[in-house]
């Protein structure tokens, strides 16, 4: 196997284990088992495999983004005071999707083949602090 490739392999593992982890999380994560690694490395593989929408990257706003390795459209809740990122994964309503591509078509005149929301709270846990 080449070396390249078991990175991937070793990034994919650790996404699929992480909950929609930062670039220094999964870093961390495969340390453990490959102490060689270097973040530069992890982090040029994520943007790869992004740029190949394999996975999402996740732009979080406080400067580091963080990674889905389910690149299949879906929403998602982000804690604006932890940073935590939660899957929607009951997707919204159909009927809602479609109301929310006719107003942008007919305010743009663009064709919608695609979405991006996210929906912005305070998780239970930073409530509960
Ligand atoms: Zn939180
Ligand atoms: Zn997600």
């Amino acid at each position: 196997m080449k070396r390249h490739s078991k990175q991937r392999d070793l990034i994919m593992e650790a996404l699929g284990k992480l909950d929609h982890p930062t670039a220094a999380e999964i870093h961390a994560y495969i340390l453990r088992q490959y102490p060689k690694i270097s973040l530069g490395t992890v982090y040029r593989n994520l943007s790869e495999l992004a740029a190949a929408g394999v996975i999402l990257r996740l732009p979080s706003g406080d400067g580091s983004d963080r990674f889905d390795c389910n690149a299949d459209e879906h929403f998602h809740v982000i804690c604006t005071g932890c940073g935590r990122i939660f899957d929607i994964l009951s997707h919204l309503p159909k009927d809602a999707i479609e109301s929310l591509d006719k107003t942008a078509r007919e305010h743009t005149g663009v064709k919608i083949t695609g979405r991006d929301i996210s929906f912005k709270g305070i998780c239970p846990d930073c409530a509960s602090r």
